[in-house]
């Protein structure tokens, strides 16, 4: 008879007993190398997923998934140059541009979402950043949106100072603002704003007190080095992001990266794994390029730590799987949806 294996050694992070702890609990803070998780990337998939499901079960109920909704609350006509986006005005792209939403429009909106179960309504905005005006505008979306008893999310672009604060008064639970991709990769992509402006905009977000949402893309072209450039730059943000968008290229026609080199969809879930691993105590989310992902890589996806998913039919402007397609995955999977906060009686429009 053929002898048990025993588990395979697995690469750690450097332990930094100088720094703050993770999280509660999770000992001290610890950095991750770009090798550690280059090395983490090339286990075989089996040992990436058996070592990716203990770090998600010590940390999360493995059968709940936040579900988010997203509303694109003013769309397209943006000045920067994101060689993935069809919002940008640089790029012919099939997106129309769209003014800022009415208050009663996203209200109603985010009272469907809620209805059909989603927690956490995002609403983002294509602006380089947005003005005083703007973010007044803003605000009242989401204290309107807490009102319902869902969690609230936004993404406007840069935060100058005091923003975040305006933000955070209003009821805002999360900021997202994306690092896109690892440094070395990053003038590829955009050239209209820094790697240090989205890590200054990411410190006002976290001196305001508010959670970050923060992630990237995958499939742009980088090589899996950069990917995990990307990973080790999340999980060295100190402390890390409680949300962690982990997206998958949509090729919009008129975009730079229309034509990018397809990603093997495993590589995707090895990238989700190696989120989880790093950032064991986040909520790592499914996000963009669902829509082109079969149920078998997405419910691998789901072994591999994914704990969230956009909830809806579209996203900002690109596809998503709808409705009752993911509730039907969901229930055939024995997952179960992380439920919002019963809305208050007092405040409920
Ligand atoms: S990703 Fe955001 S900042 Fe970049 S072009 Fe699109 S809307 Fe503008």
């Amino acid at each position: 008879m053929r002898a048990i294996m025993p588990d395979p050694p697995v690469p750690q992070p450097e332990s930094r007993p100088g720094l703050q702890p993770m999280a509660a609990g999770a000992g001290p803070r610890q950095a991750w190398t770009i090798d550690a998780i280059l090395q983490l990337y090339e286990l075989p998939l089996l040992d990436l997923l058996h070592r990716t499901q203990q770090v998600h079960r010590a940390h999360h109920d493995p059968h709940a998934i936040q579900l988010s909704t997203l509303l694109s609350v003013k769309t397209g006509g943006c000045p920067e140059d994101c060689a993935y986006c069809p919002q940008s005005a640089r790029y012919e792209t099939p997106v129309q541009a769209q003014a800022l939403m009415p208050l009663q429009d996203v209200l109603a909106a985010a009272r469907q979402a809620r209805a059909a179960g989603a927690q956490r309504f995002c609403m983002g905005a294509a602006w380089r950043s947005p003005t005083a005006r703007q973010i007044e505008h803003i605000a009242a979306m989401v204290s309107g949106v807490k009102a319902l008893g869902m969690e609230t999310c936004v993404t406007l672009g840069m935060l100058k100072p005091g923003q975040a604060d305006t933000l955070k008064t209003a009821g805002l639970d999360y900021y997202n603002h994306n690092l896109d991709t690892a440094p070395e990769f990053y003038d590829r992509i955009i050239s209209t704003r820094s790697y240090q402006d989205r890590l200054d905009t990411l410190e006002r977000v976290r001196d305001a007190g508010l959670k970050v949402c923060c992630g990237g893309i995958v499939g742009m072209g980088e090589s899996r080095a950069m990917r995990a450039g990307l990973i080790a730059q999340l999980a060295s943000l100190d402390p890390p992001p409680e949300s962690v968008p982990i997206n998958r290229l949509v090729k919009v026609p008129g975009t730079p990266l229309d034509d990018a080199p397809e990603l093997d969809p495993l590589e995707f879930v090895r990238t989700i794994a190696v989120a989880r691993i790093t950032m064991p105590a986040a909520v790592v989310r499914l996000s963009a390029g669902r829509e082109d992902l079969d149920e078998s890589s997405q419910i691998l996806c789901f072994m591999a730590g994914a704990n969230s998913i956009f909830y809806g039919d579209k996203l900002l402007t690109t596809a998503n799987p709808g409705q009752d397609r993911d509730w039907t995955l969901l229930q055939r999977l024995g997952m179960h949806p992380i439920s919002s906060t019963p809305p208050s009686p007092s405040c409920t429009p």
